[in-house]
């Protein structure tokens, strides 16, 4: 089988992050059990979900990984002229939920498995297909935990995300957070003044991040590579009010930095608590519990593997580039870059500009160029 009937098989398994992808990890698991390759299951906590870990070659030996996320952004609301769950060929075109991002690289990988039992390997090949990518690389976090401490950690990893088959050294970092703005005081809207609203606080709030945007924006760390060479803040998600002559007691903000590798996330983060209990503590002399405060709902690492580094020598080699591009959108790069240590370069087939849209594709070219790195890998790996 090639890899576009992987990939036709893969996108018939409607692996939306919400959903289980059990019935996908079990048919990868059957294939290359066929095979004799060893694998594991890493299943998530409640037993829905599970990643997968393969390892083709001599064992206790570190090798090179490639990496995978095995589930999709849902289809809800979107205009598809396709079944988005089942692939449809059409002039060079592979169409699918998934085809881009990433179920065509899951299926480069999974045939390069495959392929890699009929050679003898001298450095193992292994393959890490994870589930919840797309909220935020929650569930590889539970493979990295077994593989920190594995006798040996791999040398090299490609997470294999749709770049065109460029070669991304890296892409920024992330937190996403929400405020909680709580105000007080007397509920009837006709008695505005004696209470504190608690939209104006989210607002208030709101102008504190957009401030903090406009200073990063000029005199925050730069890093040219990135079309916005700056580190990002943003409000996605606003939620309060019950009635309109009601002084709203509740105000949640979702919000997200963006991180470039020169600053710290964290440090941002810090400094909007500071404001944000400067604002808290203005609304107290008339709502005493009023307050602002902030959870992290997720984060993960940027990844920022140096150019000059052998594993982007190497991954170059393979494909044939002279440049190097980093990516707008995060990966489970930056958590096996920090987590486990391992170069990690971004490398995969497709584009994102046709991921988490209606009428996802893949060209079979870029499905072909991806294949034939992976040759190249295996014949490195001998
Ligand atoms: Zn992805």
């Amino acid at each position: 089988m090639s890899s576009i009937d992987y990939l036709e098989k893969l996108i018939a398994f409607p692996t939306v992050s919400r959903d289980s992808n059990l019935d996908l990890i079990r048919y990868a698991a059957e294939l290359l059990g066929a095979r004799g390759i060893e694998y594991r299951i890493i299943p998530s906590q409640d037993g829905r979900k599970a990643n997968l870990f393969a390892t083709v070659g001599p064992a206790g030996v570190p090798g090179v990984m490639l990496s995978g996320h095995t589930d999709v952004v849902p289809v809800d609301g979107q205009d598809w002229t396709v079944p988005p769950f089942k692939m449809t060929e059409r002039d060079g075109r592979l169409y699918g939920r998934g085809a881009a991002d990433m179920k065509g690289f899951v299926s480069c990988a999974l045939a390069a498995c495959l392929k890699a039992t009929e050679r003898t390997l001298k450095t193992p090949l292994h393959l890490a297909l994870s589930y919840d990518e797309e909220i935020g690389c929650v569930g590889v976090r539970r493979m990295i935990d077994i593989l920190r401490v594995a006798p040996q950690k791999p040398i090299l990893c490609i997470v294999g995300e749709p770049t065109g088959m460029q070669v991304a050294s890296g892409h920024k970092g992330k937190i996403a957070a929400r405020a909680r703005c709580r105000g007080g005081g007397e509920s009837h809207s006709a008695s505005a003044p004696r209470s504190v609203n608690a939209i104006h606080l989210g607002c208030d709030f709101v102008a504190v991040l957009r401030k903090r945007q406009s200073q990063l924006s000029k005199v925050g760390p730069r890093d040219s590579d990135y079309d916005i060479p700056y580190t990002t803040i943003h409000a996605g998600k606003f939620n309060a009010g019950v009635a309109l002559n009601i002084v709203p007691t509740l105000c949640e903000v979702d919000f997200e930095i963006r991180n470039v590798a020169a600053d710290d996330a964290g440090r941002i983060l810090k400094s909007l608590r500071h404001a944000a209990e400067r604002i808290a503590t203005a609304a107290r002399p008339i709502a005493p519990d009023a307050a602002i405060d902030i959870d992290v709902i997720n984060a993960y690492p940027g990844l920022d593997t140096p150019l000059s580094s052998e594993a982007m020598a190497f991954v170059k080699s393979l494909t044939g580039a002279n440049e190097t591009i980093k990516v707008a959108f995060g990966t489970e790069g930056g958590l096996f870059s920090r987590d486990l240590g391992t170069p990690t370069v971004v490398c995969g087939p497709g584009s994102m500009a046709q991921g988490h849209k209606p009428d996802e594709y893949i060209t079979v070219e870029q499905l072909r160029r991806c294949d034939e790195m992976l040759n190249t890998l295996l014949q490195r790996l001998c």
